[in-house]
């Protein structure tokens, strides 16, 4: 697999260097410069196999045949759950992607990236710095856990994560350390940057990047939009439309990267109050605003570190912004659509979902079959979903007991020089 720097397109690396390195040169993020489509027949028949020996196929198809021998063996251990896609109504149906170990999508990249991750390291020493608004931080915590050789440092903004999460992120201890911040995410995302900014840091603690700024968590999301595809009956394929909850963008590129490999579909870009790219693609104008807090807190982003990757993609593959539906919902409104689906249809959807569901709806024409993501289990935003529907939706069992255990947490302010000391001399990253 080739891969360029966005920002330096003199820098080129392989798979493996790429999900090292984590991100390039200049903070430019690492993206295929070529994709060779499958034909609409290698497609149909990859259509028909199941989810494990599929994406083998796809993935070997992008990473090529020149590195990473153990991709196979790699895919059948992280993919260990099911995508079921679930009926809501006549012309819509829930990609629920909420069935691995922390009930969130983010569990295929993640369980994806620790795998490869050790197969290539060999005996060098590894730090993950991952900031999280949510769901990244407790996914690679426990993709990672008990991982040898890795260390991983997860940052999260200070009350702006449900305790579910947090108690995900901070109650496994062992090679996993817990900071929260007493700022945003955009600003947790910031000290993360300047990390892999500081050369002689990142040498000394072998950093790496577990977001989705990672290659290798992307391309993992790329195998459930087939897996999507394939539950869909065969004569409803032709007008297919996935909406897609966007914070950070990844999930949407690995979307478009199926695309790019053949799938046919169009894809509706959902965004909460966090909307920098509904109102670029209304006015061509780049303008983000402040984070704000919504009750989709995975999407609260205004600077989405994915987005040079979809215009990359769109520039590669000649296609127009233009051709994206986008919406961004506020709170009211995901409550709204929260009760009149449960009402109608008796489907539960949690904010992420509920987003998603709601721009599908006003997006979709006639003869078209929309697929929304369920990027989270409803559970993990239990309060906000039993308030809104007036139920008491069961906290599945490993949960229940994750909330009952200690917190094991680092506060800090969002300064990159304090969370420097805290891992070399606190946690001693570089001996
Ligand atoms: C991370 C996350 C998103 C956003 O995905 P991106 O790839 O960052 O766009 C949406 N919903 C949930 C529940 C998430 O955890």
């Amino acid at each position: 697999m080739h891969l360029v720097n966005l920002k330096d397109s003199t820098e080129q690396v392989s798979f493996a260097q790429a999900v090292k390195q984590g991100i390039g040169a200049h903070q430019g993020l690492f993206f295929m410069d070529k994709i060779e489509p499958f034909t609409a027949e290698q497609i149909d028949s990859l259509l028909k196999l199941p989810l494990v020996p599929r994406s083998q196929q796809v993935l070997r198809h992008l990473i090529g045949n020149d590195e990473l021998p153990e991709l196979e063996s790699i895919i059948a251990d992280a993919f260990t759950f099911k995508a079921p896609l679930v009926k809501v109504d006549d012309t819509s149906a829930c990609l629920e992607l909420f069935h691995g170990p922390t009930l969130a999508f983010k569990d295929f990249g993640a369980r994806f990236m620790a795998r490869v991750l050790s197969a290539i390291i060999g005996n060098d020493k590894c730090t993950i710095l991952t900031a999280t608004s949510g769901d990244t931080g407790a996914a690679v915590a426990a993709a990672f856990y008990h991982q040898p050789k890795i260390n991983v440092v997860v940052l999260y903004p200070k009350g702006m994560v449900s305790p579910l999460q947090e108690s995900l992120i901070a109650t496994l201890g062992d090679n996993i350390h817990a900071v929260e911040v007493d700022a945003p995410f955009d600003n947790c995302q910031d000290m993360v940057k300047a990390a892999f900014d500081d050369a002689e840091f990142k040498a000394a603690v072998g950093l790496n990047s577990a977001n989705s700024i990672n290659i290798s968590r992307l391309l993992a999301q790329v195998c459930y939009y087939f897996e999507a595809v394939a539950q869909v009956p065969e004569e409803k394929r032709s007008h297919l439309v996935f909406a897609v909850p966007c914070g950070n963008f990844g999930n949407i590129t690995a979307g478009l990267i199926a695309k790019a490999l053949g799938l046919k579909a169009r894809f509706v870009i959902a965004c909460n109050a966090n909307d920098t790219v509904p109102r670029y693609l209304a006015s061509g104008t780049w303008e983000p605003h402040p984070t704000v807090a919504t009750i989709s807190n995975a999407m609260d982003i205004s600077r989405p570190n994915n987005w040079p990757r979809v215009e990359a993609l769109c520039q590669l593959m000649g296609w127009s912004l233009q051709d994206f539906a986008y919406g961004s919902v506020s709170d009211d409104e995901t409550r709204a659509h929260m009760k009149a689906v449960h009402s109608a249809t008796g489907y539960v959807l949690e904010p992420h979902a509920a987003v998603a569901h709601k721009v599908l709806s006003a997006s979709l024409q006639d003869g078209e079959f929309g697929i929304f993501l369920g990027t989270a289990h409803p559970a993990k935003f239990k309060s906000e979903v039993d308030q809104t529907l007036g139920i008491d939706l069961p906290l599945p069992q490993t949960l229940a007991e994750r909330m009952t255990m200690p917190l094991n947490k680092k506060l800090m302010a969002a300064d990159f020089a304090t969370l420097k000391s805290y891992m070399l001399d606190e946690l001693k990253l570089a001996d």
